[in-house]
């Protein structure tokens, strides 16, 4: 029998045995039911539970990836448990405990969160809870700003950006979400039949966006600005009534914040267009969704505003001058990056539900022209969001020309 101490790949048979041997989490005469709830096309997790109620997450990551066998490297199960005993501190409840990172099995014992539901699915179901921008809010500002050299001291952050270079992730983002939807370079996007002259025209050719898009790609890549979760959409963010919890961070690195914030927008503005062609009569749910699209921008801002205030000392950080462009920076590049998530994830190849549930090409031609202007518009205008509100009055506006 393997004793863990050299890497193997756990079945729900050793997710037990680990669970009680190498974790002491369980005694040995428990009865633990365990399964394997992956959902995520990566990685490994199982979840364990002792018919007491007492419940655990094992998650591991292997070599190759369940979905295509292409090897990853592996050093992403460390970022993620590191970056999530961080955040941990830094924003306390809002993502899973950390119990022990075994290096050896590139596994993380964590706390079950089954509690909270995956909001993409939540979102589609209606559910818009009236706390989801005061608790993302909190968690953007609460865990990037703190990360940032204008708090950190310099050789810690310097350490940080070392012990989180992420190569291997960052990649997948570099290609797939800022460079293949706007050349398919490597023919990796998938187009939905009829959308071909659209993308043609409005992504390919269009040399304007392309400059857009050069500067935020070159950003992602060298603005080492705060510790990031690196992969913030609504399938990473679990809620329920009582708050929200934060999984999945193993693309963790140091980048611009902007990519955190605008890939939370980005994601709800794929719920907020697919009710308009697929449930135009829940109004209810839609003006729920834009408030808490228009409450998380400005929320946002004001939190980063305030933990910059209270953080940051350097005097020449403190002009006003400098502040107030070092935060529209941020939001410039939240919008900026929020634009080309709606891009990537309707004529790329990692789509979302809303978009690859809508079958008919009566409402998928629209739709999709729908996300990709609002992308381009987010793209192109990303320095001149001010209020929340122009970002859904922009979104309805794009809708008006396709509904
Ligand atoms: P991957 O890296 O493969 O995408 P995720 O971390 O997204 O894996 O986990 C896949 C799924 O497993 C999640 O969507 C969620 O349903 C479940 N899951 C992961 N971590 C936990 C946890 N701590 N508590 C409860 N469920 C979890
Ligand atoms: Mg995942």
């Amino acid at each position: 029998m393997p004793d863990f101490s050299t890497y193997f790949l756990l079945d729900t048979g050793t997710a037990k045995r680990y669970a009680v041997e190498a974790l002491g989490f369980f005694a040995p005469e428990e009865a633990v039911d365990c399964v394997e709830i992956g959902d995520g096309n990566i990685n490994y997790v199982f979840r364990l539970c002792a018919r007491g109620g007492r419940s655990l997450i094992l998650k591991q990551a292997d070599r190759l990836l369940r979905s295509s066998g292409r090897p990853l490297d592996m050093g992403r199960s460390r970022i993620e448990a590191a970056i999530l005993r961080l955040e941990g501190e830094l924003a306390p409840g809002l993502v899973p405990e950390v119990y022990r990172y075994d290096e050896r099995m590139s596994l993380t014992a964590m706390e079950d969160v089954s509690d909270y539901h995956n909001l993409r699915r939540e979102l589609a179901a209606n559910r818009v809870y009236p706390h989801l921008a005061e608790a993302l809010s909190g968690f953007l500002a609460d865990t990037l700003l703190p990360t940032t050299d204008l708090v950190l001291d310099a050789e810690e952050k310097k350490r940080r950006v070392q012990f989180f270079t992420n190569p291997e992730l960052c990649k997948i983002t570099e290609d797939l979400v800022l460079t293949e939807p706007y050349y398919n370079y490597k023919d990796r996007n998938i187009l939905f039949p009829g959308t071909e002259e659209f993308v043609e025209e409005r992504l390919y050719r269009n040399e304007a966006l392309h400059a857009a898009v050069a500067e935020l790609r070159l950003g992602f890549m060298n603005n080492a600005q705060a510790l990031l979760h690196g992969d913030l959409h609504t399938g990473s963010i679990f809620a329920n009534e009582t708050g929200v919890k934060i999984l999945d961070p193993e693309f963790a690195f140091y980048g611009p914040m902007g990519y955190d914030i605008g890939n939370v927008i980005g994601n709800l503005f794929f719920s907020r267009v697919n009710k308009a062609f697929t449930m135009s009569t829940e109004t209810a749910a839609i003006a729920a969704l834009e408030r808490t699209i228009e409450d998380l921008w400005e929320l946002t801002g004001k939190k980063l505003a305030a933990k910059y205030d209270a953080l940051v000392t350097l005097p020449l950080y403190r002009v006003a001058g400098f502040r107030d462009s070092y935060l529209a920076g941020i939001m410039a590049d939240a919008a900026g990056y929020a634009g080309t998530e709606l891009i990537r994830r309707t004529v790329g190849d990692s789509k979302v539900a809303e978009v690859t549930a809508v079958t008919a090409p009566a409402l998928r031609l629209p739709m999709e022209r729908a996300l990709v202007e609002l992308g381009i518009a987010l793209i192109l205008g990303r320095r001149d969001f001010g209020t929340g509100g122009e970002l859904t009055a922009l979104c309805r506006r794009v809708l008006a020309q396709e509904e």
